[in-house]
């Protein structure tokens, strides 16, 4: 039985999808105006343990996340510059090569850290119709106004605005959470379509029935997930900055709009830290996985170290922490990779199933990652179970784990060059000449591995 956390009702639930067997879930993906960091791909890679898990109880999942290329304002509500407008000026690119290198960019690092590809990856600019058609109904159903620079839902006509975040809505003075905007009617309305500035040309604009403009950032969301995944669905996720603004307005356009409930199950994730301060691109202090690498960490290291804390707590970021996560992935792929794969006749079912069982009910428990690889560590050093059926079972559980503990990396292939300067130096040992087992020693440091001796002769390792 899944039970998940749900931000609207603030508790865990038992999770019963909408329709028997399938489950239908959106998750708010990248603005591409610049390279997703290590903090967006945290919240990315909690999505995708949510996703696996659903997989691995066996639910046929339709998985929609977006790509934000239009509409982003650099504040989070409806002021300030579009992000991507301001990405393109900077670069002297233009906004839709921008946005098509950063898209690249994270499927990259997605497919890298071995996140699922969603079922649907719409792009904001390709569902304009489907946002326009959205305002149009809000505005039939006398939910909108208009000001001088675009049309606006107003929140004080539904009664529960802001339930998602719990927001004090007569506490928000006019102006208190956003920047100041005179003729915003309610401090909580927000932008649906916004014109285009008159004395300057925007690259991305198009006709709507107010005026030429680009639509608002929440509209996007509403209008793709009533498309791909209906008026009704069961999951929306995301990370815990988006409660009181983005996905409290997704919320309000979509109910009003389809004239329903519009999500049944709203899963957030925390943020990773950096310095005690949320890893943010708007500060410019964040790290990319690239940087990681060239620090000589894996996405699956980065991954490793992202199962030890639980979603729902805030995480920090250090070259420390990944040290120890490092060594952790290694030491888990260590003890099974040696052993040897195959499969003799005598496996016996019902110790995968026991431990299969045991993961489960800690990841079924608002998945519960540290919890869960705690029981595949457990598995991996049960020697009561015999070693090729501990393989297949934690193999499996890295269905969910998604660490990829079944590849050898490149990296963690000895050359057979070094190998045997080992071995010559071995030798060398054995024969008390010592000046040749130092130099041989030196010689395979110079090309990056260190040589250990053990009680079996030696352990090399990469530098
Ligand atoms: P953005 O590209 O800014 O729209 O962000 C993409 C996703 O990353 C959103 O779900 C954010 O909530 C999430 N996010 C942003 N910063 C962090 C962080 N420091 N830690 C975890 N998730 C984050
Ligand atoms: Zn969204």
């Amino acid at each position: 039985m899944l039970k998940l956390f749900n931000t609207l009702s603030r508790s865990k639930e038992v999770f019963t999808p909408i329709e028997d067997g399938k489950v239908r879930m959106y998750c708010c993906g990248p603005t591409v105006y610049n390279f997703q960091h290590i903090g967006n791909f945290r919240t990315f890679i909690f999505e995708d343990i949510l996703r696996r898990t659903l997989d691995y109880n066996g639910f046929d999942v339709t998985h929609v996340m977006n790509i934000t290329d239009v509409g982003h304002l650099v504040s989070d509500e409806d002021t300030g510059e579009d992000k991507m407008e301001l990405s393109a000026k900077k670069t002297g690119k233009s906004v839709w090569d921008v946005s098509r290198f950063y898209t690249a960019e994270f499927l990259k690092d997605s497919s890298e850290l071995n996140i699922i590809s969603p079922t649907f990856l719409p792009k904001a600019t390709d569902y304009i119709q489907d946002q326009i058609e959205m305002v149009k109904s809000l505005e039939i159903k006398g939910f909108t106004y208009k000001t001088s620079d675009g049309i606006y839902y107003d929140t004080s006509k539904i009664e529960d605005y802001g339930k998602l975040a719990k927001l004090d809505i007569k506490g928000l003075s006019k102006g208190h959470r956003v920047e100041f905007n005179s003729e915003k009617k309610n401090a909580t309305d927000f932008a649906l379509w916004k014109f285009s500035p008159e004395n300057s040309n925007r690259q991305m604009e198009w006709e709507s029935p107010w005026g030429k403009g680009f639509p608002g950032w929440h509209i996007e969301c509403s209008a793709m997930s009533k498309k791909l995944l209906g008026d009704h669905f069961d999951i929306l996720c995301g990370g815990i900055d988006h409660i009181p603004v983005h996905h409290s307005n997704e919320l309000a356009q979509s109910e009003i709009s389809n004239g329903e409930k519009f999500v049944n199950y709203w899963i957030h994730g925390e943020f990773l830290l950096l310095n005690e301060e949320k890893m943010s691109k708007s500060t410019g202090d964040f790290l990319t996985l690239k940087v990681l690498k060239n620090r000589g960490f894996t996405a699956m290291d980065y991954r490793y170290f992202l199962l030890n804390a639980h979603y729902k707590k805030k995480l920090k970021f250090s070259m420390e922490a990944m040290e120890g996560a490092k060594a952790g992935l290694a030491n888990l792929k260590g003890k099974l990779n040696k052993i040897t794969p195959e499969n003799p006749d005598n496996t016996s079912n019902e110790i995968i199933e026991f431990y299969r069982d045991k993961f489960l009910e800690k990841i079924n428990d608002d998945l519960n990652m540290p919890e869960a690889l705690a029981v595949a560590w457990e598995l991996i050093k049960d020697e009561s179970i015999e070693p090729w059926i501990r393989r297949a079972t934690l193999l499996d559980l890295d269905k969910v784990l998604g660490l990829r503990l079944g590849e050898i990396d490149e990296a963690e292939v000895i050359p057979e060059e070094i190998t045997s300067l080992a071995n010559e130096r071995l030798e060398a040992k054995k024969n008390k000449d010592f000046k040749r087992s130092d130099e041989l020693r030196n010689t395979i440091k110079e090309k990056g591995y260190s040589v250990l001796d053990n009680a079996s002769g030696f352990e090399i390792k990469k530098l």
